[in-house]
C-alpha cells in the first residue's frame, strides 16, 4: 500500500543555477567555434535541452501530488577527493577552473554557466547523500533529483550534459567509505551510460546493467559485446535496443537478463541510473508510466532479495517535462509501496476492448 515504505527524495535549487545559455558570449575556445559553426546550419533556435525547467517540473508536480511515505531532504556539496575516486585530478582542476564563467565543456553539448560547478557539486553531494541514507537505514529506499545528469561524464571528459558522474561518485563512495563490497548500478536512461560504463570497465565490485535505444542513437557505445575487460570481465552488461521498445519488452528483459545476473553477483547495494527519456514521449524509446513502475518493481525485488531493500535512485536525462515528472511520480509511487499493474504490448488492451465492442454486430447470436 502507498506509503508502507519511507523513500527519500534528495534534491536542492542550488542545482537551478546550472543554466548555460547558448546565446551568451563564451569562452573563446576551439570547441566554442566548433559548437557555433554546427549550430549557424541548423534552421531552428536551438536552447539548450537540459535546462533548470526539467528540476521544477518534477518538483511541483510532487508537491501538486503528493505521495504518503516521500520525504524531501537536501544533501551537501561533493568533496574533490569523493570526486577524484572517478575522475582525473586534471579534470577536476580544469572544471573547477571555470567556476563564475560561461564555457563549453565539449563539443557534443555540455557547457556551464556561473554557477554551473555548484549545481554539478551538489549533484554528486546529493547522489551521495541518497546513498548513505539508505545504507544507514534511515528509509527504504532514496531518490536523487539532481541535475545536471551525470552517466556521460567520463574521468577526463564532459558529455553529453553530463559534468560529473553522480551515479559513479556515489557507488565509489559506497565502496571507500560506507563497507559497500559489491555495487550494482541499473541504468534504464534511454541514452547508454558510456562514462558509467567507463569507470567501471575493469572493476568486479560493480556490476553495472544498461538498457538503452541501440547505436547509432547518442553516445553510439553499448553493443552487446561490450562487457568489461581484465577482473571486469563479465561485470558489465548491455542490452541494446530498438526504438519500439516497450513495457513488455523491458519487463523480459529485466526479469530475464538483470535478475539471474544479479542472483549470480549478490549486490549489497543497488543503485538506478534513473533517465526518463526511455518513455515514448521523448520518442527514443517506447515506455508507458506502467513500464517504468514494472521495472522499479523488479529492481526493488532484486534488493529485497539480496541487500534488505538498501535502493538509491539518481535522476539521469528526461526532457518531455511531463513524462519526466509523471514518471518520476510513477516511480516514487511504487517505492512507497504502491501497486503494479500488469503491461501489455502497445495496443493489445485496446484491440481487444474493440474486438468486444464489435463482436455482436456479426454473430447470429442474440
Ligand atoms: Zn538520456
Amino acid at each position: 500500500m502507498l506509503g508502507d515504505r519511507t523513500v527519500n527524495v534528495f534534491t536542492d535549487e542550488i542545482m537551478l543555477g546550472h543554466d548555460p545559455k547558448v546565446d551568451l558570449p563564451f569562452v573563446p575556445s576551439r570547441v566554442e567555434k566548433r559548437v557555433r559553426h554546427i549550430l549557424k546550419d541548423l534552421d531552428f533556435k536551438w536552447s539548450y535541452p537540459e535546462h533548470p525547467g526539467r528540476l521544477t517540473a518534477i518538483t511541483e508536480y510532487l508537491e501538486k501530488n503528493p505521495i504518503p511515505g516521500v520525504e524531501f531532504k537536501s544533501g551537501g556539496s561533493a568533496t574533490y577527493n569523493q570526486l577524484a575516486r572517478v575522475h582525473t585530478a586534471s579534470y577536476l582542476d580544469h572544471v573547477f577552473s571555470l567556476s563564475g564563467q560561461s564555457a563549453w565543456l565539449d563539443a557534443d553539448t555540455t557547457a556551464v554557466s556561473p554557477n554551473s560547478i555548484n549545481a554539478a557539486l551538489a549533484a554528486a553531494g546529493n547522489a551521495i547523500a541518497a546513498v548513505e541514507s539508505v545504507i544507514k537505514g534511515e528509509c527504504q529506499s532514496a531518490f536523487a533529483l539532481v541535475r545536471p545528469p551525470g552517466h556521460h561524464a567520463e574521468p577526463v571528459r564532459a558529455r553529453g550534459f553530463c559534468i560529473f558522474n553522480n551515479v559513479a561518485v556515489a557507488a565509489a563512495h559506497a565502496l571507500a567509505r560506507l563497507g559497500c563490497e559489491r555495487v550494482l548500478i541499473v541504468d534504464w536512461d534511454a541514452h547508454h551510460g558510456n562514462g558509467t560504463q567507463d569507470i567501471f570497465w575493469a572493476d568486479p565490485d560493480v556490476l553495472f546493467f544498461d538498457t538503452h535505444c541501440a547505436a547509432p542513437f547518442y553516445p553510439g557505445s553499448g553493443h552487446l559485446e561490450e562487457v568489461g575487460a581484465g577482473f571486469g570481465e563479465g561485470y558489465t552488461i548491455n542490452v541494446p535496443l530498438p526504438e519500439s521498445a516497450g513495457d513488455v519488452a523491458f519487463e523480459k528483459v529485466y526479469r530475464d537478463i538483470l535478475v539471474p545476473a544479479a542472483e549470480h553477483f549478490k549486490p549489497d547495494l543497488v543503485l538506478v541510473s534513473a533517465g526518463f527519456d526511455p518513455h515514448r514521449n521523448d520518442l527514443a524509446l517506447n515506455l508507458t508510466y506502467d513500464g517504468f513502475k514494472v521495472i522499479t518493481r523488479i529492481v526493488q525485488d532484486i534488493a529485497e532479495q539480496h541487500c534488505q531493500g538498501r535502493l538509491a535512485f539518481i535522476l539521469e536525462g528526461g526532457y518531455n517535462l511531463t513524462s519526466l515528472a509523471k514518471g518520476v511520480h510513477a516511480v516514487l509511487e511504487v517505492l512507497s509501496g504502491g501497486n503494479v499493474p500488469e503491461v501489455f504490448e502497445t495496443g493489445v488492451k485496446e484491440a481487444e476492448y474493440a474486438a468486444e465492442f464489435h463482436r455482436s454486430a456479426f454473430s447470429d447470436d442474440e
